[in-house]
């Protein structure tokens, strides 16, 4: 067996499904991202402007890499029916367990298994400084959608990314090509029309970035917009022609535990409660206050009297935010 193929086998035994290849160079398509930075297109996403010279060159942390391995895991179960009621929609990524520990876990096990073998290695998930999508079209894993997102022909887009630098020196991947083609319903779905244009998304206009990121007050020109994104937005995922049959997660900690949320029940809980209530999730993201927040917007959308009575009683609470979306759902729904 070649060294490449002990460690895509080593890969798929802590369960990565696609495992690729490419050779260390400066980051590719390093100044977009730094372009699409200065444009301030990442919003309070501060994290992101840190580090630059490390995602631009990896090589700093560690000079004797010369490979990128990227990996990728598919977390893809179907939508449990609508639920109907004052229920709000998340995004298919945050249905389960947060990925950042189960996959930080299975990377550091790959890791220390790489370093019995000989091989140096450092990298992530994309809480650490690297572009893991452009490693990942690099590599041949997939091509970068118009909507941003590594595709993976055959497989889709529902897929989380890791990327590894390895000192091996190992057989680069070939790249795959674009097969967007002249399609562009990714682009005509987004509800907020957040893309600027093809692969360029200004977050400040982007369902997921308010309702995870962003901790202050929605822009009320957006609001509308949102339907009943609760948490995040898989729109622009969803539309894709890629997406009509992806795989189903081998993952049993991706299932779908929280792909519809009682919003009157996020309304009426307290900050502890939400806080307990979401642990190990990606849910807890936002803070209470800010799920309380999402909750409003939805509801207010929904146009269901239903919802009136919590609103009035979150319209009446200590939090200046929550008051003040809640207000706004109340006048959605006819003051
Ligand atoms: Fe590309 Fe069409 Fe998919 Fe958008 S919806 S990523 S344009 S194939």
């Amino acid at each position: 067996m070649s060294q490449r193929d002990r460690i895509v086998t080593l890969a798929q035994s802590h369960g990565f499904q696609h495992v690729q290849f490419a050779t260390m160079g400066p980051t590719p398509h390093f100044e977009a991202f730094a372009k699409w930075i200065t444009a301030g297109h990442h919003g309070c996403m501060e994290y992101l402007e840190r580090n630059q010279e490390l995602r631009a060159k990896p090589q700093i942390r560690l000079d004797s890499v010369r490979t990128a391995m990227v990996l990728a895991m598919e977390y893809n179960h179907n939508r449990p029916p609508d639920p109907g009621g004052l229920t709000g929609k998340v995004a298919a990524y945050a249905w389960g367990r947060d990925y950042h520990n189960l996959i930080g876990k299975r990377l550091k096990k790959l890791k220390s298994s790489l370093r019995e073998l000989g091989i140096e290695n450092w990298g992530g998930v994309d809480t650490a400084p690297i572009l893991e999508r452009s490693w990942a079209t690099e590599a041949g894993l997939g091509f970068n959608g118009k909507n941003n997102v590594q595709i993976i022909p055959a497989h889709g887009s529902y897929m989380f990314l890791a990327v590894l630098f390895l000192s091996a020196e190992l057989p680069a991947d070939p790249l795959l090509p674009d097969h967007c083609g002249t399609c562009s319903r990714c682009l005509d779905i987004c509800p907020t029309n957040a893309f600027v244009k093809d692969r360029i998304l200004d977050a400040r206009r982007c369902i997921a970035y308010w309702t995870i990121e962003d901790k202050g007050p929605i822009p009320i020109a957006l609001r509308s917009q949102f339907g009943r994104w609760f948490f995040g937005c898989d729109d622009c995922q969803n539309i894709c022609p890629h997406n009509v049959a992806p795989p189903d997660s081998a993952e049993p900690d991706f299932a779908p535990r929280n792909a519809w949320i009682d919003l009157e029940e996020i309304l009426a809980a307290s900050p502890e409660a939400l806080m307990e209530r979401f642990i190990g999730t990606p849910l807890r993201r936002p803070g209470a206050e800010g799920l309380k927040r999402n909750a409003c917007v939805v509801l207010g959308n929904m146009g269901l009297d239903a919802a009136i009575h919590p609103l009035r009683r979150a319209a009446d609470g200590a939090s200046d935010l929550v008051s003040e979306h809640a207000r706004w759902a109340l006048e959605q729904l006819g003051g």
